[in-house]
């Protein structure tokens, strides 16, 4: 793969935009002659990590690689569109030697559930490639560019860097890591460049409509049912800048909440600042932020041992669903500027 330049499927993306531009020790790992490479994915696996993954993995395969897939979490069901993903596993351990192990979209080494201690200790290099902030350096190599609205900007970067082919699988992979941390194209992540790398990864095969599809028209006809008892369920603030979704374990199933981004809801009421969905479940309360620019959520969620970006959260928190929600609340209010308020989830 190095130095093929006549083999690259396209010119690689100059002076595009905020995206920097590929680490050398980055790339020199996956420029070695191939190897065993691990794709390892973080808990709860999303399209942003699943299609970096798949993408950045078959692209190496196809140059030789032999390349396992997995991670502590099965991928959820309502991703299986993605090409490849039958082969992403849930590990509790990590068999090496590994020349590589490769993570994407992972922040700190406690979202993989320790596999990344086995990974170091298996794999010659570990490369961490991320846009989260809090992001903790924990590879022997570590790409993390903030600027970027998914990972899956980052991998087409160095995919086009590593002169790989972006073949339409590839590139669907990539088009929905994209399509999903930007919410369809709408968050404000969204900059020039991540239309550029659509448009890219658009005219390399993937496909918008059947991408969109495949993510807002799958649903159940029984989700619909879930979907109105779970609206029921949105309150909001007095003052209208706070809205919360507070979900009981059991109220309805595990399954369709993860293949729904319901915090979306209560994120869509033109007042609303902050919007949170809590999910109850086994003891703890799965918390998930958002804003709208106004405050710094990945500020609240760390508060309570959690992370992620500015305007896109989340925490998981010991306790009952009325106190974690009372406690959140009190976060969010506080981060607000106004007086704590009690709320009074029903
Ligand atoms: P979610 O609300 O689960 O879609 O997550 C939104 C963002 O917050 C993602 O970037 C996650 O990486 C991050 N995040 C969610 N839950 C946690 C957690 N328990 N700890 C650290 N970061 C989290
Ligand atoms: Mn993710
Ligand atoms: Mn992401």
């Amino acid at each position: 793969m190095t130095g093929a330049a006549a083999s690259s499927p396209r010119p690689p993306t100059t002076g595009a935009g905020p995206v920097g531009p590929v680490p050398d020790d980055v790339l020199a790992p996956l420029r070695r002659p191939p190897g065993r490479a691990l794709m390892l994915g973080h808990v709860h696996p999303d399209a942003d990590v699943l299609g970096t993954l798949l993408a950045l993995g078959t692209a190496l395969e196809a140059d030789g690689w032999r390349v396992t897939y997995g991670g502590p979490h099965p991928a959820p069901g309502a991703l299986g569109f993605l090409p490849g993903l039958e082969r992403y596993q849930v590990l509790t351990s990590v068999n090496g030697p590994l020349d590589v192990a490769v993570l994407t979209d992972c922040p700190n080494p406690a979202r993989t559930e320790g596999l990344i201690d086995q990974a170091r200790a298996a794999a010659t290099t570990v490369v961490n490639i991320d846009h989260h902030p809090d992001n903790r350096n924990y590879g022997h190599v570590n790409w993390i560019d903030i600027t970027a609205a998914a990972t899956g900007e980052m991998v087409y970067r160095l995919l086009v860097e590593l002169r790989l082919p972006v073949t339409p699988p590839i590139a669907t992979n990539l088009f929905t890591a994209i399509h999903a941390d930007t919410g369809s194209f709408r968050y404000s992540n969204v900059t020039p460049e991540t239309f550029r790398i659509a448009a890219e990864l658009v005219a390399a095969g993937a496909e918008p409509a059947a991408v969109a599809s495949a993510i807002y028209e799958r649903r159940a006809a029984d989700a619909l049912r879930w979907l109105g008892e779970s609206l029921a369920r949105v309150q909001v603030s007095g003052d209208g800048r706070v809205a919360w979704l507070a979900l009981p374990a059991g109220a309805v199933p595990e399954t369709f909440v993860e293949a729904e981004e319901l915090v979306n809801y209560p994120r869509s009421i033109a007042s609303v600042r902050v919007a949170c969905l809590l999910r109850e479940r086994g003891g703890q309360v799965k918390v998930s932020l958002r804003g709208k620019g106004d405050v710094d959520v990945q500020r609240i969620a760390a508060r309570f041992g959690g992370g992620g970006h500015v305007n896109a959260a989340g925490c998981t928190v010991p306790g009952s669903l009325q106190d974690v929600t009372r406690d959140v609340l009190a976060a969010v209010e506080e981060a607000l500027g106004a007086e704590p308020r009690v709320f009074e989830p029903r």
